[in-house]
């Protein structure tokens, strides 16, 4: 065996692998890693055979099928009144996950330092560090985990390229608001910043607020690369198909990296993707869906002892369990896991410090019988 400098050291496997693998383990409901129990619609799986039957099964272009691509441009056009081009501003990406790290691999260079805010997700800050970039972790505290404005103000020097934004947001369920989105505006313009914004999140949002998209802000969008997800919209995370929308000067860097990272995305889910998309049912539900999928766990987990904090957008609600054990999350999750057959995701795990709040992070994108299940669990802890 040669000894390798690792460039990533002390990361091991992510949270969500091991959290899944713990539940399958030890026979536990599965409400960790993020993904829907209930299925994919028919119309859509339909769709994809009869384009593999069609005999499309070659590789698509490399940004993206030009038939997907003109559906995307449409629905941001009208959803966020920004003109989009589907030629130059849109990308389809191997999942959100791709779009951000081919964003990062093609901005970020060796000392460049990126904004990100802890929680985040656990792909940012090694997607930065493989790049050369330097994270640069600001800690959003609960239970609002609001963003302060004035403190991204006193972190931005000569080397800040990029900040990095997610809502809703995973793990917490907070969203931002229109003041966050202005205050961003004035920050990026006057430093001339690039925003990378994971809205993969977009249409599950509750309580009648309105997804803040960079894309509404017009000097703001000038400045961004949004990043969305399929998987989340229709119920496929295994599809692994998401999208980058940025102007035609990011879009064309990020396309240097996404030719070289995956080259093009699976073509039968692309053009299926087209087609369903033609009929805005198909997607314009999701919010009002998950709302009631929140509404009905809160109703589970009413009588336990454990808190829940504000959700307004995502398929995660975050409890505490304070009141309940002195356990470290991480320690708290895997006995639930172990010993009660529930499985959840720790919050400190998504701050680069580890900050521990003992919180714990549910899925609740499943069907009501799993979450029955799982509320007469957490009613008894
Ligand atoms: N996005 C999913 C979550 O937050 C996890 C995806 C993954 O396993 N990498 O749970």
């Amino acid at each position: 065996m040669i000894s390798i400098n690792s460039r990533l050291p002390e990361v091991g496997t992510s949270i969500f692998t091991v959290m899944s693998r713990m539940a399958l383990e030890h026979d536990a409901i599965n409400l960790s890693q993020g993904f829907p129990d209930f299925p994919v619609s028919d119309q859509l799986i339909e769709l994809i055979y009869k384009n593999l039957k069609a005999g499309h099964n070659q590789y698509a272009p490399m940004p993206g099928t030009p038939a997907l691509r003109n559906s995307i441009a449409d629905i941001i056009t009208k959803t966020y009144q920004r003109p989009t081009d589907a030629e130059m501003e849109v990308t389809i990406t191997a999942g959100g996950t791709e779009a951000i790290f081919s964003t990062i691999a093609a901005l970020v260079k060796e000392g460049d330092e990126v904004i990100m805010f802890d929680p985040s997700y656990d792909s940012y800050d090694p997607a930065v560090r493989l790049n050369g970039g330097v994270p640069v972790h600001l800690k959003l505290k609960p239970p609002q985990f609001a963003i302060d404005w004035g403190e991204v103000k006193s972190k931005i020097n000569s080397r800040t390229k990029l900040i990095m934004i997610n809502t809703p947001h995973n793990p917490t369920g907070s969203v931002l608001r229109e003041p966050d989105l202005k205050s961003l505006e004035e920050i990026v313009v006057a430093h001339n910043l690039i925003v990378l914004s994971d809205e993969v999140y977009e249409r599950i949002i509750f309580d009648n607020l309105e997804h803040q998209s960079v894309l509404k802000y017009p000097k703001l969008a000038a400045q961004s690369i949004a990043v969305f997800s399929f998987g989340k919209t229709f119920h496929a995370t295994g599809w692994k198909v998401g999208y980058a929308v940025a102007p035609e000067y990011l879009t064309r860097e990020i396309r240097k990296a996404h030719q070289f990272i995956t080259f093009s995305v699976n073509t039968p889910v692309q053009l299926a993707l087209a087609g369903y998309l033609m009929n805005p049912d198909n997607y314009l539900q999701l919010g009002k869906f998950y709302e009631q999928k929140r509404d009905f766990f809160l109703e589970q987990i009413k009588g336990s002892s454990l808190q829940p904090l504000p959700c307004f957008g995502s398929y995660f609600q975050l409890l505490s369990y304070k009141s309940v054990s002195g356990l470290s999350d991480v320690e708290m999750a895997e006995w639930m896991t172990k010993e009660k057959k529930l499985a959840p995701i720790p919050v400190s795990v998504f701050y680069n410090d580890k900050t521990d709040h003992q919180l714990l992070r549910f899925c609740f994108a499943k069907n009501e019988e799993t979450l029955e299940k799982a509320g007469a669990i957490l009613r008894k802890l």
